[in-house]
């Protein structure tokens, strides 16, 4: 099958985040085990997802080194949006390819797949190797089980290529997304009689005006990189709740917020600032209203930055293969920074355009996929 046919076998199994992958992932297993390929997939706990890695060896039968091929095989939801075309079934209209996905990103996952039979004909040194992972779009939870799995077996990779959509222009950065829950624990009471009560929605209010503290310290103090749109760290609470009535105290305040730090910013010293306020300052307040007040910290996300050397391998070679020497940093998150972190040097650099991501009729071009499919033939080659 050509990349054309694995987009529209691809689209039309619905993988939005919080469906399994599973009817995606064998599919594309079965395929790689008939071309004599050994896939490894990786589950969740549940057994409702899997990521695939699969190595195409070196010409010697060599499966160390080499460089990766990235893709999360979830999508965002169609809720609510009025698509023109039916989402799953991969529609051509004006010479756009249309389908959820389509451009974020099966559209490179189609490509790498697409072309195994001619990567397994190109005489490599090196090997060549899939990644496809699942939950990307809630958080990058997939991708750090298939790389602990790497590390435990001691596979080795040397670089890896991050296919979200960047129309094809490497992407060398992008910020860190951390995302925590905090709960306030006061004591309720009738609102007649406040010396009784600890208002825990009160105490969150503090807690949150200091966060907004750091953001405007971030703003007006850097660290700053005006290679971003927004050209420094941010942090921001985005919901809140809290109070049972309006003549009881509230026992409970929880809240979410969410930080996107330059890569320069470590995620744990941000998050360490702030329960210092709480040990330092909201706690001991609270504790002389009531003894067993609390406050309860959750991590829901946390996917690292990406900084890219310019100096690695992969970095001069997606620069030499795309002939573009511009230096692109993007505010959304990637899986780029995890696999940064695990000690391989990655890029991001796929078709489409991030434009088009996760809106309604999302589309790419077939331009975009040819140049994707020369672009990983010359990645193949030059193993
Ligand atoms: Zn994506």
């Amino acid at each position: 099958m050509n990349t054309l046919d694995w987009l529209t076998a691809l689209a039309a199994i619905d993988t939005t985040s919080r469906n399994a992958n599973l009817g995606l992932i064998e599919t594309v297993r079965d395929d790689l085990r008939r071309q004599g390929l050994d896939p490894r997939l990786t589950h969740n706990a549940e057994g409702t997802k899997a990521n695939l890695f699969c190595t195409l060896p070196a010409r010697d039968g060599g499966t160390q080194g080499g460089i990766a091929l990235s893709g999360h095989t979830d999508t965002v939801p169609v809720d609510g949006q009025d698509w023109t075309s039916d989402p799953f079934k991969l529609t051509e209209r004006g010479g756009k390819l249309y389908a959820r996905g389509s451009c974020d990103m099966k559209g490179f996952i189609a490509c790498a797949v697409g072309m195994v039979p001619e990567f397994l004909a190109t005489p490599r040194a090196r090997p060549l190797h899939l990644a496809f992972s699942y939950d990307e779009e809630i958080a990058c939870i997939g991708a750090p089980v298939m790389l602990a799995d790497l590390q435990a077996r001691g596979v080795r990779v040397d670089g890896c290529i991050v296919g979200e959509p960047t129309s094809m222009k490497p992407v060398v950065a992008h910020k860190g997304l951390n995302a925590w829950r905090c709960r306030v624990h006061g004591k309720a009471a009738h609102s007649s009689l406040t010396p009784r009560g600890c208002n825990a929605i009160e105490h969150a209010a503090r807690l949150i005006c200091a966060i907004r503290d750091v953001a405007e310290a971030w703003r007006a103090e850097g660290p700053f990189d005006d290679c971003y749109d927004v050209p420094y760290s941010t942090i921001t609470t985005n919901m809140v709740s809290g109070g049972i009535a309006m003549n009881t105290i509230a026992q409970l305040c929880e809240f979410t917020y969410e930080f996107r730090n330059l890569p320069v910013v470590p995620p744990a010293e941000v998050q360490a600032r702030i329960e210092a306020y709480v040990q330092g300052e909201l706690l001991p307040r609270m504790r002389s209203e009531y003894a067993e007040a609390r406050v309860e910290f959750e991590n829901l996300a946390a996917a690292p930055g990406l900084d890219a050397s310019e100096q690695a391998a992969i970095t001069q070679l997606v620069r030499a293969l795309t002939q573009d020497a511009s230096v692109r940093k993007v505010a959304y998150g990637t899986e780029a920074g995890l696999f940064q972190r695990a000690g391989i040097p990655t890029v991001v650099c796929g078709p489409g355009s991030i434009e088009q991501a996760h809106k309604v009729d999302e589309f790419v071009e077939p331009d975009q996929l040819a140049q994707c499919e020369r672009f990983l033939r010359q990645v193949a080659e030059s193993l």
